[in-house]
């Protein structure tokens, strides 16, 4: 969805950043190759992720929704010498075009992949979190973040995809919506949760900034 007129959204587009040329290419064969390419984080909100991530200057960060690594390049570019970028995707046909794709990037040796669902593996994991995306089932985005706030301290910021969902939030929903009723109830959990301070970014399809408490 456009939250803006498409030519202001080109504008905006042109006066960014580039696109790196890795990216370029991974974005390319992600609209050949991989079934659904709209999930795929594009030009400008890739940008966002980027500069957040050097802003944020993580050591480790956690990623739940991989799809084809496009986003996980993105916050890797802020990582610190000798901090890790750990990515997990419950579609194992991706991991092989993802590591094609980190190994030919500058971050390679500290991507870290793992295949499973996330809700599995994140208690499993013994790791302080300084920054976190949220990215993957949107039905499932309270349980992340129950599981996410255990892996995290003060200061830690979570961002969050996509909660406003084509606008749909906004819309009488229907019974069957099981997605846009879970981004309702997740965005009202953000806006009064106790540990967290929340500001949504009309970036692309919303981008919850999250930081903790
Ligand atoms: N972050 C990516 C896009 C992610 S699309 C980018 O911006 O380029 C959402 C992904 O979440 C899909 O690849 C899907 O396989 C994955 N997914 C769905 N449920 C999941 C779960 N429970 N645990 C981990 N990954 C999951
Ligand atoms: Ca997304």
């Amino acid at each position: 969805m456009q939250f803006l007129s498409g030519s202001l959204d080109k504008y905006i587009t042109d006066h960014s950043q580039d696109e790196p040329e890795l990216l370029r290419e991974l974005s390319r064969e992600t609209h050949l190759k991989v079934i659904q390419p709209r999930m795929i984080t594009g030009h400008y909100q890739g940008r966002v992720l980027s500069m957040l991530s050097k802003l944020i200057r993580p050591n480790y960060i956690l990623e739940i929704g991989t799809y084809t690594g496009y986003s996980a390049l993105c916050l890797a570019e802020g990582l610190q010498v000798g901090g890790s970028l750990h990515t997990i995707d419950i579609n194992e046909e991706l991991v092989e075009l993802q590591r094609r794709y980190f190994d030919r990037s500058p971050y390679g040796n500290q991507i870290v992949q793992y295949t499973g669902s996330a809700l599995d593996i994140v208690p499993a994991m013994d790791i302080v979190f300084d920054l976190v995306f949220i990215d993957a089932e949107k039905a499932e985005y309270l349980q992340y973040l129950e599981i996410v706030m255990k892996k995290t301290k003060p200061g830690s910021v979570i961002l969050s995809d996509n909660v406003l969902w084509s606008g749909k939030v906004i819309e009488k929903v229907a019974e069957n919506d099981k997605a846009t009723r879970a981004l309702q109830d997740y965005n009202r959990l953000l806006a009064d949760h106790t540990k967290l301070e929340t500001v949504i970014l009309p970036v692309r399809d919303g981008l919850s900034l999250s930081r903790v408490l």
